[in-house]
C-alpha cells in the first residue's frame, strides 16, 4: 500500500527538508525496512509493547452513555489506559529500538501537549538513551506536569521562545538539532508527519491499535463496528485505528479536528475547514495559511491537537472520500470531557474529548443497533488543572 518510494500519498507527502538531512531519512527508511523483515526486531517491539507500555488495551462498552444518548452502542478503545497515558508509547518504543539498531545514543523529540516528550523521555530511561524534547514555552506552561515528569526521567527540555512559542516552533527547534547532530542523534517524530519515512513508519507503529480493536470487536459483537472516530492532530492515533479498516467498505470513518472558538481565522486548528495546499516542516499537505503563504496562527484547548498542517494521508483519504472528517469547538469539548468523567468514570484527554463531542452528537442519530468505536486516545489527568481554570473551579 501507500506511500510510493518517495513517500507520497497521492498528491501529499514527500520530503523537503535540507540536503544534510536527506541522508539521515533514507538511513532511517532503509533501517526501518530491515527491521520489520527480521523477526528478533519484531519480538522485542512486541515484547516491550506488552511489558512496559501495557497492551493489548481494553475494548470498553461505554454502557451508561449508551443507554442515556439513546442510540449506536458506543466503545472505546482505551489508548488511555497505556503507560505515560496515551497511544505515544507506541511509536516511541518503536523508534527507540531503531535508534539502538542504528547504534544512536542521542534522542531528540518535540512535544506540544508533553505525551509525546513524557513517553519519550520514559523510553530513554528505559533503554539507556540521552533524551533532549523540545517544547514551547506556552505549552511549557499549560503542561507544567508533563514538563516535570519528563524531567524525573533525566530528560533535559528545552523552551521555545520563537513565534507563537507552541508545536511549530518546538519542531523547528528539534530540526534544528538534528541538521546540526545528526551523526549521533535519532529524532523521534511524535505523529505521522513529517518528511518520509516518518508518516508511514509511526502510522505502522500505531496500527496495533486498529489490529486489536478489530479482534476485539469481532469476539464482543459477532460483526465490524458501523462507524469508528478519532481526534485528529497530526492524524496518528486516528491512522493507527483506521489503518486495518480501511478495506471494510461497510466501515464509516469520521476524523475530528480542534474547531476551538470556531472556524475563523486564527481561532482554530481544524487543517480541512480552510488550509490549502502547502509544505509545512518536510512534507506537503492541507496547511492553516494566510493568501501570502504565511502559516495562520492556531488555537485549541488542547495543546495535542494545536498544529497547522495535517498528515499527509489523511489528506489523501478526504480526497478519496473514504475518511470523513470534521471538528469539535472548545465548548463542546470540555462538555465531552465533563460527561465522559460523570457517566462512565473515565477522564478523557482534551485530544480525545473531541471524538467524545464528536460521538455524543452521531450516537443519537445512528440505530440502536449499530456500533460506535472511539478511539480514546489518552487520559485526562494532565488536563485537570486547566480544565478547572476554564470551568471556574480556580487554581487547584
Ligand atoms: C498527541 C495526542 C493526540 C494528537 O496526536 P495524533 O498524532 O493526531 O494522534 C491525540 N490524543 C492524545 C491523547 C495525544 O496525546
Amino acid at each position: 500500500m501507500l506511500p510510493d518510494e518517495a513517500g507520497h500519498f497521492g498528491p501529499y507527502g514527500g520530503a523537503y527538508v535540507p540536503e544534510t538531512l536527506m541522508t539521515a531519512l533514507q538511513e532511517i527508511g532503509e533501517v526501518y525496512a530491515e527491521a520489520r523483515k527480521d523477526p528478533e526486531y519484531e519480538k522485542q517491539l512486541k515484547w516491550h509493547l506488552k511489558e512496559f507500555a501495557g497492551r493489548p488495551t481494553e475494548l470498553y462498552f461505554a454502557e451508561r452513555l449508551t443507554k442515556e444518548l439513546g442510540g449506536a452502542k458506543i466503545y472505546f478503545k482505551r489508548e488511555d489506559l497505556l503507560h505515560t497515558g496515551a497511544h505515544k508509547i507506541n511509536n516511541v518504543i518503536g523508534q527507540a529500538l531503531l535508534a539502538l539498531r542504528m547504534g544512536k545514543k542521542r534522542i531528540i523529540a518535540e512535544t506540544g501537549a508533553g505525551q509525546h516528550g513524557i513517553a519519550t523521555a520514559a523510553a530513554c530511561a528505559k533503554f539507556g538513551l540521552e533524551c533532549v524534547i523540545y517544547m514551547g514555552r506556552v505549552d511549557m506552561e499549560r503542561q507544567a506536569l508533563n514538563v516535570y515528569r519528563m524531567r524525573l526521567c533525566g530528560a533535559k527540555v528545552v523552551p521555545v521562545d520563537a513565534g507563537q512559542k507552541t508545536l511549530k516552533e518546538a519542531v523547528s527547534e528539534a530540526m534544528r538539532d538534528w541538521v546540526t547532530n545528526v551523526r549521533s542523534t535519532h529524532y523521534i517524530l511524535g505523529s505521522a508527519l513529517g518528511s518520509h519515512p516518518y508518516p508511514m513508519m509511526v502510522r505502522d507503529f500505531h496500527r496495533v491499535i486498529g489490529e486489536e480493536a478489530k479482534e476485539q470487536i469481532l469476539e464482543r459483537e459477532g460483526r465490524l463496528p458501523d462507524e469508528l472516530c478519532a481526534c485528529v492532530g497530526g492524524g496518528s492515533n486516528a491512522i493507527g485505528l483506521f489503518y486495518d479498516f480501511l478495506e471494510d467498505k461497510s466501515v464509516r470513518m469520521v476524523g475530528v479536528e480542534a474547531g476551538g472558538h470556531g472556524i475563523q481565522q486564527g481561532e482554530h486548528a481544524a487543517r480541512f475547514q480552510g488550509g490549502k495546499l502547502g509544505v509545512l516542516q518536510g512534507t506537503k499537505t492541507y496547511v492553516l495559511q494566510d493568501p501570502d503563504g504565511q502559516i495562520e496562527l492556531t488555537h485549541s484547548v488542547s495543546a495535542g491537537l494545536d498544529y497547522a498542517a495535517i498528515g499527509p494521508e489523511h489528506a489523501y483519504y478526504r480526497d478519496e472520500g473514504r475518511i470523513d472528517y470534521t471538528y469539535a469547538t472548545d465548548e463542546d469539548v470540555l462538555e465531552a470531557f465533563q460527561k465522559c468523567s460523570q457517566t462512565e468514570g473515565i477522564i478523557p484527554a482534551l485530544e480525545s474529548s473531541h471524538a467524545i463531542a464528536y460521538a455524543l452528537k452521531r450516537a443519537p442519530e445512528m440505530p440502536k443497533d449499530s456500533i460506535l468505536l472511539v478511539n480514546l486516545s489518552g487520559r485526562g489527568d494532565k488536563d485537570v488543572q486547566q480544565a478547572a481554570r476554564i470551568l471556574g473551579e480556580g487554581e487547584l
